[in-house]
């Protein structure tokens, strides 16, 4: 963008010169933009992730990793991938952990930031870093982690009318303020048979972006072999209902006020990505919430053990226990899910195994 020019002017210009837009369009433009010029994370940006919480949280994610790479035989070529790695401490604390076990993979990164990438070169000095999921290695197994990534993906949103289901788009009001319109073309047909009856002004949100990278890395888990861990807040079931919400400062904030400047964020539809990873034939486990998937791996051990080691870190550590576990805190609302290759074994975390799974 030139100097002085603001995505919010940019945007603005593109609506008077060729007409509204659609809601994913405006999300993905507003999140490369505030991306690419920020680090968000920590106490005094906009919001707090998990593993900025406690290296608890990367420690386990890495050994729910290693413990699913030694029972595939430890194959040599494998590569650990994380999308949308923050700051990178996930991933250093994961690789830390893994260590142990002889897991030393190649890092292979998904993230678009400038600004990111320096940090997580600070934090994993071996990682590379990659477009997309289609320039990712095609030799060996991908282990891959998205914590907090699908939900800063850009959705659609379809809005019931009194003429039926329209995209929601966004345009200019007689005031020259972004405002919301529904589209003139009707979208009935994308709308899941069992939601289609929903009364008027009801929206369905749906992640296009969320879905293609999906679909791309179950292709290669499928053919290279496997898993993806995904952790974010989101829903279980197939539902209505408005998510998108504008963060900054740890607030709700104004998705319209100077776009660009707060993160876009939208509930994970698990539904979705679950159907997703079955339709490719894949091993789906959970989704489970974060504090239950987290205690199966053993979060309260570690923590007792690392209180051992720092007896003055005590409070702190029993904080971010809590914080992580407690179903007031993320531990109900933050989902975990697994797609994993079909003849890898089942992953751990995700509790007895569903006897009516097939
Ligand atoms: N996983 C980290 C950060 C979550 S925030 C943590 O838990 O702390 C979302 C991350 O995804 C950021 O690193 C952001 O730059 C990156 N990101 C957002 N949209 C992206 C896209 N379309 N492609 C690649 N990375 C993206």
């Amino acid at each position: 963008m030139p100097d002085g020019v603001t995505l919010s002017d940019q945007l603005r210009r593109q609506i008077k010169a060729s007409g509204p837009i659609g809601m994913a369009d405006y999300m993905r433009r507003a999140n490369a933009v505030y991306y690419a010029a920020s680090d968000p994370f920590g106490a005094d940006g906009d919001f707090v992730t998990a593993p900025e919480i406690s290296q608890m949280f990367g420690e386990l994610v890495g050994l729910w990793i290693a413990d699913l790479w030694m029972r595939a035989q430890k194959p040599a070529d494998s590569c650990y991938v994380e999308l949308g790695p923050g700051r990178g401490t996930l991933a250093a604390d994961a690789l830390r952990s893994t260590a142990a076990f002889g897991f030393a993979p190649e890092v292979a990164f998904i993230e678009t930031s400038p600004v990111l990438r320096a940090r997580q070169t600070a934090a994993v000095p071996k990682a590379r870093f990659y477009d997309g999921v289609d320039d990712l290695p095609q030799h060996g197994p991908l282990l891959v982690v998205a914590n907090e990534f699908f939900d800063a993906l850009p959705i659609r949103q379809m809005v019931k009318t009194a003429g039926g289901w329209r995209e929601r788009m966004v345009t200019l009001d007689s005031a020259g303020s972004f405002s919301l319109i529904a589209g003139e073309q009707p979208v009935d047909p994308l709308i899941p048979a069992d939601v289609r009856a929903a009364p008027i002004g009801t929206v369905f949100e749906h992640a296009p972006d969320a879905a293609a990278i999906l679909y791309a890395l179950a292709r290669r888990i499928e053919a290279q072999g496997g898993a993806l861990l995904i952790i974010d807040y989101g829903y279980d079931a197939l539902g209505v209902g408005e998510t998108l919400q504008a963060v900054k400062n740890h607030r709700p904030a104004s998705l319209f006020e100077a776009p660009g400047t707060a993160d876009l964020t939208a509930h994970v539809s698990f539904h979705e990505l679950a159907h997703i990873g079955s339709a490719a034939g894949l091993r789906v486990s959970g989704p489970v919430g974060q504090g239950d998937f987290l205690r199966a791996m053993g979060i309260e051990a570690r923590a007792q053990a690392l209180v051992r080691n720092a007896p003055d870190k005590a409070a702190d550590v029993e904080a971010a226990l809590r914080r992580l576990t407690d179903p007031q805190e993320m531990g109900e609302l933050f989902r975990v899910l697994a797609i994993s290759a079909a003849d890898w074994t089942r992953p751990e975390g995700f509790g007895p195994e569903d006897p009516g799974a097939a």
